[in-house]
């Protein structure tokens, strides 16, 4: 049985004040939380006050972004052992907005992965189609080749130490979900991908959902047998929406 897992994209949102109580109220509500891991992932600026307020609670610290390289001339960049050195714990990798705004090909995504891994952290990896793709049924051919870019340069068995994102990017930030239904058979197909290649690997990968996750459909995504929990951006901000998408995962 995996253990569920609900991470938070805070994007690129907030002040030190309103972090700040967001984290407290989030630890003062979650670190009880027996049966789900929970992460929150603040911009760079805010991770080490963020990894301070919780310090000594379960729930971790993410990055949104690192860059590949350990150090050197990239000026405005930061590396993912940086991020380390900080507190984060996972790192997002191959989000749709990165992929869109940043032009991170599937190449940057895998070397990134790769990075983050080497630095000691565990990579969120980001797979998603586009609405033009889904209408044109092309929805499983994109996502597995976002899935095998990576995997091509790191091995299936580094997925034992990684958690794989279907976020649809008609769905991010859109209040459109994808169904339960459309979700799981999403992650069905990724998690027999895996399978062909490592029964064992497929079986222990945690996938998360992302796509206008909030507390009123969370359980039904969550209750899905290949759904392991959420990436949620938007209701990530509101501590009383957050706390009831991970109460919701935090059953049996
Ligand atoms: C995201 O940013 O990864 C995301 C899923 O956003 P939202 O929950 O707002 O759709």
């Amino acid at each position: 049985m995996r253990r569920k897992l609900v991470l938070g994209n805070w994007k690129m949102h907030g002040s030190l004040d309103s972090i700040k109580a967001l984290t407290g109220e989030l630890r003062a509500s979650l670190n009880q939380a027996q049966n789900v891991d929970i992460g929150v992932f603040p911009t760079f600026v805010h991770i080490p006050m963020v990894a301070a307020e919780l310090a000594g609670c379960s729930i971790a610290v993410g990055a949104q972004n690192g860059n590949a390289e350990a150090q050197g001339a990239y000026t405005g960049e930061v590396s993912v052992g940086m991020l380390a050195e900080v507190g984060a714990t996972y790192c997002l990798v191959g989000h749709s907005e990165r992929r869109a705004l940043f032009a991170e090909t599937d190449d940057i995504v895998a070397e990134k992965f790769a990075a983050i891994q080497a630095a000691g952290l565990i990579p969120v990896l980001c797979v998603g189609e586009s609405l033009a793709d889904r209408e044109q049924g092309l929805t499983s051919q994109i996502v597995i080749a976002q899935l095998d870019a990576v995997l091509a340069r790191v091995g299936v068995e580094a997925l034992a130490n990684a958690v794989i994102a279907y976020e649809p990017i008609w769905a991010i930030g859109t209040g459109k979900t994808a169904s339960p239904e459309q979700a799981q058979a999403v992650h069905k197909t990724l998690r027999d991908h895996v399978a062909a290649s490592n029964a064992g690997i497929a079986g222990g990968v945690r996938m998360v959902y992302g796509g206008s996750v909030k507390s009123a459909n969370a359980k039904e995504l969550f209750d899905q047998a290949d759904i392991d929990g959420g990436l949620v951006g938007g209701a990530s901000l509101s501590a009383d929406e957050f706390i009831a998408i991970c109460k919701s995962a935090d059953f049996k």
